[in-house]
């Protein structure tokens, strides 16, 4: 470096916060250390906010994340340089300036599982930083490990990441860069379509924090018990999807905040001191979830092609992807709400408003779009994906495929909407909260307003078919002929092979080097079909 001065570029990207960040730490120990320049940057990338996955509430969250991250870095004596343009382009017009005045740049970031858009990115900004001579810093910030060999060992990879040290938050004021910091645009002067989603949680940094706290203080006491209604589920959970998607905070922080708090309870247990009735069980449940979400982006990071493709290639032809006739009004119902069958479309209507819904919600939404619907899953997919201000595509394309039956080795389910609707509502509640036309239906119709005989309908002012729409399909009619379809496929000799190594490749061992699982997964694939995670999350919700 000698006769340089260098300029630490800190490349922000999913990982909008200042704890727990390697790479800003790494950047600013460095900087202090040369007496170099420090910068973070991030870019609105147009290849990224004009793909099919993104939206107008994708951008609402990360604005919010970053003015508030703006306001950490400018505490830390950090300017925050926002700019709209590819990531190369910018860089490269930064590193031209900065050598314009004698200074080399370095590159700092975390390590990013996005989709095929920020995976291209990537590869481009890594020949850029390589043709320039420009060091590219990358860190983990999740579970998910680059160049897998194997899926042995990969939980215990896991746990030695989570256990790994805080990056302690840098000590403020040295080597502050004066740049024009950039205006947040609003979705207009994106020109991205309003997005309207009232309800949607804060996701900057404070509030990330606070929900963790909130959870493992006293939200979480009944957990397992609240998860899986969508009556309960949007306060019991604890919502750390969006600051984990955005990275307002880090796996890390939760990870080690949880076992803290597990200590904390099994020490209170031990000498009989009052718990508030908060279950040991809810962090434990919680810990499981979080290696899930490291657990399916892995999925992405091994294979990226399953964004697009299904995990078992014969499946790829057995819903047609082109979207004709009456699948485009299937589409457009299930997406609005109005498909007749009504938790399916009160779980809709939240999510349009809050931008989150429940795990089994979410996995009864996708089972009704592919199994009911038979619409292809990267159509329903995308749809969803737009609307969870979570969305997190190794996360997301996973369960997408899982609750489509397209991984192979998972065993095929077909949520009932009529079961879902008296197991976890069965009062209604929830449907006439979001579903209005329905809130004067009684108990007694409230799950299958088709059954109202024309005084009901009169009586709940709501005329099916004019009010409330009559069913889209028939269910039992609908799941019959997708059995059908999918055993057709699943008897071809060429299947067996292919879900074989599928499983190899992503399957979850869930205790590393047992021998008698590894066994069990090897000789009998067809009864180890239903991944580990998969049958944890069944007992779990
Ligand atoms: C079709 C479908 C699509 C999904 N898409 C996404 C997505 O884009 N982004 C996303 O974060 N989650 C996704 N999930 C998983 C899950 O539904 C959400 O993580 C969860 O509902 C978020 O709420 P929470 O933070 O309160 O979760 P909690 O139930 O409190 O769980 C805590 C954390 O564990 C992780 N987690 C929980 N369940 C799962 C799971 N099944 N798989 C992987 N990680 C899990 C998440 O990080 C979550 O924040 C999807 C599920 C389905 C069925």
């Amino acid at each position: 470096m000698a006769g340089h001065r260098q300029l630490e570029v800190v490349w922000f990207k999913r990982d909008l916060r200042v704890s727990d960040h390697a790479p800003l730490a790494e950047a600013c120990a460095r900087a202090r250390s040369t007496g170099g320049q420090i910068l973070g940057f991030y870019a609105i990338e147009p290849s990224v906010i004009r793909s099919s996955d993104f939206s107008g509430r994708h951008w609402a969250a990360a604005r919010e994340a970053l003015a508030e991250l703006r306001q950490n870095l400018t505490r830390l004596g950090v300017s925050l340089a926002v700019r709209t343009g590819e990531v190369v382009e910018l860089l490269e017009r930064l590193r031209t300036h900065a050598a314009g005045r004698g200074t080399k740049l370095a590159l700092w970031s975390h390590e990013e599982t996005g989709n095929a858009v920020t995976y291209a990115r990537d590869r481009a900004v890594r020949r850029w930083a390589q043709t320039q001579s420009v060091e590219w810093n990358e860190r983990t910030q999740t579970g998910v490990v680059r160049r897998l060999p194997s899926r042995d060992g990969w939980a215990a990879a896991w746990e030695g990441r989570m256990r790994a040290p805080i990056s302690a938050v840098p000590d403020p004021s040295f080597g502050w860069t004066h740049v024009e910091p950039g205006e947040l645009p609003t979705l207009a002067e994106l020109q991205l379509a309003a997005d309207p989603c009232p309800n949607r949680q804060n996701s900057g940094e404070a509030a990330a924090r606070e929900l963790l706290d909130s959870f493992l203080i006293h939200r979480g006491r009944n957990y397992s018990g609240e998860m899986s209604s969508p009556r309960t589920a949007a306060n019991a959970c604890s919502r750390l999807s969006v600051p984990l998607a955005l990275g307002t905070i880090s796996m890390r922080t939760v990870v080690q905040s949880a076992h803290a708090r597990m200590d904390e309870l099994q020490a209170a247990r031990e000498v009989g001191a009052p718990s508030d009735g908060y279950r040991i069980g809810s962090v434990r449940s919680l810990i499981a979830r979080l290696h899930w979400h490291c657990h399916f982006m892995q999925k992405l990071e091994d294979e990226p092609r399953i964004e697009t493709q299904s995990f078992v290639s014969a499946f790829d032809g057995l819903r047609a992807a082109d979207l004709t006739g009456d699948r485009v009004e299937r589409l457009a119902a299930w997406a609005a709400g109005r498909t007749g069958y009504p938790l399916i479309d009160a779980c809709m209507r939240s999510l349009r408003t809050t931008g989150w819904i429940n795990f089994r919600m979410r996995a009864m939404l996708m089972s009704f779009a592919s199994y009911d619907l038979w619409l292809p899953w990267r159509e329903s997919g995308v749809e969803l994906a737009r609307l969870f201000t979570d969305y997190e595509p190794g996360i997301h394309w996973s369960q997408v495929q899982m609750q489509s039956g397209t991984t192979g080795i998972n065993t095929l389910r077909m949520y009932s909407p009529l079961k879902q609707s008296l197991d976890q509502d069965p009062s209604g509640e929830f449907i006439r909260r979001w579903v209005p036309e329905l809130a004067a239906v009684p108990e007694v119709y409230i799950h299958e307003p088709r059954r109202m005989t024309a005084e009901a309908e009169k009586a709940a002012g709501c005329e099916i078919g004019r009010d409330y729409p009559r069913p889209v399909v028939d269910h039992k009619e609908a799941v019959r002929q997708a059995r059908e379809k999918f055993s057709e496929v699943t008897k071809r000799p060429e299947h067996r092979a292919e879900t074989q190594s599928v499983l190899r490749m992503h399957g979850s061992r869930k205790r590393p080097g047992d021998k008698a699982s590894e066994e069990r997964r090897t000789k009998r694939p067809r009864r180890a079909a239903s991944d580990t995670v998969d049958d944890q999350l069944e007992l779990g919700v």
